[in-house]
């Protein structure tokens, strides 16, 4: 492609408003144009990006035998009425109401959509099992639109459902599909961890996230620094290794007042209420709580935590359940702050005397924890929730009325998974880890351009038909190729060449009228002189070093 004939609006300037590389690259490069707040046009050069990850994820999905359909983008919304979700999912939900006054959502994810589909042909084991996706732009009115395509309020998600009549049956296409994933990452250049995430508490329990390791991530990973262990934060379980109590008991002792408390024995409380219970969580202070577990706990998802509640949790009210993080198990003489009494109360032996339930793990885990698979110490990094994989059960076909006939003549709900890619979120994520100062430096497998030939001066005929010639001849190799043939000056044309970010540059300047052209890798710019005769086979050598 002629560089001159492209749609390639480069900008000098750094954005103002763009707070990550990617963002930031992409708007400068001419990939993407906001159009509103996390809404965005992805120009010739992003969209060539876009469709090149959209074919590694085609392929690998039709390697499991997952067939591709198209739905709609506007749904309509008895279908999320039927879940519930019309209510639950809040303003999220993009809304619009059509000439009738039927209302619609806008897609922000299809489970009620794939579900009506299938479920009246889905009717007997004998169809059973059944994998279908999409390609589809989804919305979400996200609260905070930020970093360009990492959280957008319309992007493009692949979306892929399965169906089944067993669990054994779900947990085959669900690892299909894991390593599916795997390579779908792997084949972007990504590097990233299938990581366990919380699956809250909707049906199943298996659900992996695979998180691209990124400063910018909004998502931390717990992982192990000797194994391949890797969960999200609030997920990774703290092991209980300690034995017995970590000194001799005393006598409870109280004191009125708020008294100095030495910060390795003070303890906190937490208050949690959920639709149908109260309960109190007492943790080391030195602890962080962790909601989801205790959520998890609790076995519910509506809940509100409310730190320092004036209540006297020394002497909690009947039905209030007590529960303490595993750590408190072990503490001789603990101290605590009462508000309700004014006191003060130390050598608080926990299991002696706060009216614990059970002790369980409900704290976050640390940096130098040992890894819960017990090999290695835990580290921590930041991730980019590129994709999902998620075991649902029942809970749609249930409330959608999704049954088939089993080999034993009785109705049963399908049984569900889902899996989704966030498509326009992976090209941020790649741009996040392939690029320096001075642009980007795209992965082989993703560059919307793997050649960038520059003609240095294009008034110089030798130059120019040295230029034609080269271009034509990678383009019969079958190289795609971006030609500056634009009649700019050799600054402006090097500095836009590293800010787009090909792999390899071919030079055609001062000694064309002697075949000799410039071949660089955009990676570390250093130019070697080579000639025509030899640049097909140096071309190809130097990809080969290229990720
Ligand atoms: P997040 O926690 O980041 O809001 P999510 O867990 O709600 O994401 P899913 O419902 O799992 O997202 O959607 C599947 C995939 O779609 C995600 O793994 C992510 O890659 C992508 N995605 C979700 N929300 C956005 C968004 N606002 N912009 C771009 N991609 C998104
Ligand atoms: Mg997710």
């Amino acid at each position: 492609m002629k560089q001159s004939q492209m749609f390639i609006p480069t900008m000098k300037e750094t954005p103002a408003d763009a707070e990550s590389a990617s963002h930031r690259l992409l708007l400068r490069g001419g990939y993407i144009r906001q159009n509103a707040s996390g809404v965005y046009s992805y120009l010739p050069l992003g969209y060539k990006v876009i469709k090149k990850i959209e074919a590694i994820i085609r392929e690998e999905m039709d390697r499991t035998g997952s067939q591709e359909l198209l739905m709609p983008a506007m749904q309509p919304a008895e279908l999320w009425h039927e879940t519930g979700r019309w209510d639950v999912y809040g303003p999220e939900l993009m809304r619009l109401k059509d000439r009738h006054d039927r209302f619609f959502a806008l897609g922000a994810t299809g489970e009620e959509l794939i579900t009506s589909l299938v479920r009246d042909y889905l009717n007997t084991y004998k169809k059973l099992p059944m994998s279908l996706y999409q390609i589809q732009t989804k919305f979400r009115d996200e609260k905070r639109p930020r970093f360009g395509l990492l959280r957008g309020r319309e992007f493009i998600m692949k979306d892929a459902y399965t169906f089944h009549d067993s669990a054994e049956s779900l947990d085959e296409a669900y690892w299909a599909m894991y390593h599916a994933y795997c390579r779908i990452f792997e084949r972007c250049g990504l590097t990233f961890r299938a990581v366990l995430a919380d699956s809250g508490a909707i049906g199943g329990k298996d659900t992996h996230e695979f998180q691209a390791l990124a400063e910018i991530g909004e998502d931390t990973i717990a992982y192990s620094d000797t194994s391949d262990y890797a969960a999200n934060l609030e997920m990774a379980s703290v092991l209980d290794q300690e034995e017995g109590k970590d000194g001799e008991t005393l006598p409870l002792e109280k004191v009125e007042g708020k008294q100095e408390v030495d910060g390795n024995q003070a303890i906190t409380a937490y208050w949690f209420q959920t639709r149908t219970e109260r309960a109190v969580v007492f943790l080391k202070a030195s602890d962080e709580i962790n909601d989801v577990k205790v959520k998890n706990l609790l076995g519910t998802d509506l809940i509100e935590s409310i730190a320092g509640s004036d209540e006297d949790v020394m002497h909690p009210e009947e039905g209030v359940r007590v529960f303490a993080d595993n750590g408190l198990k072990h503490v001789a003489r603990a101290a605590y702050y009462n508000q309700a009494e004014n006191c003060t109360y130390f050598h608080l032996d926990p299991s002696r005397d706060l009216p614990i339930e059970s002790f369980d793990d409900l704290r976050f885990i640390k940096e130098g924890d040992p890894s819960p698979d017990g090999k290695g110490a835990i580290k921590f990094a930041r991730g980019i929730e590129i994709g999902q994989v998620f075991k649902l059960g029942t809970k749609y076909s249930e409330a959608m009325n999704a049954t088939y006939l089993d080999m034993d003549g009785k109705a049963k709900p399908l049984i569900m998974g889902c899996y989704g890619i966030g498509i326009s979120r992976t090209l941020s994520a790649v741009c996040e880890q392939y690029h320096d100062d001075e642009g980007m430096v795209w992965p082989k497998a993703l560059a919307p351009f793997t050649i960038h030939l520059i003609t240095v001066n294009p008034k110089k005929d030798d130059q120019l038909a040295l230029s034609e010639q080269l271009y034509n001849q990678f383009v019969q190799e079958g190289y795609d190729v971006l030609w500056d043939d634009r009649k700019e000056r050799p600054g402006v044309k090097f500095a836009e060449s590293e800010l787009i970010g090909c792999p390899v540059q071919v030079i055609v300047g001062k000694r064309a009228s002697e075949q000799i052209v410039e071949l660089a890798a955009r990676k570390d710019a250093e130019r070697v002189e080579t000639s025509t005769a030899q640049l097909s086979d140096a071309v190809k050598q130097l990809l080969t070093t290229l990720a």
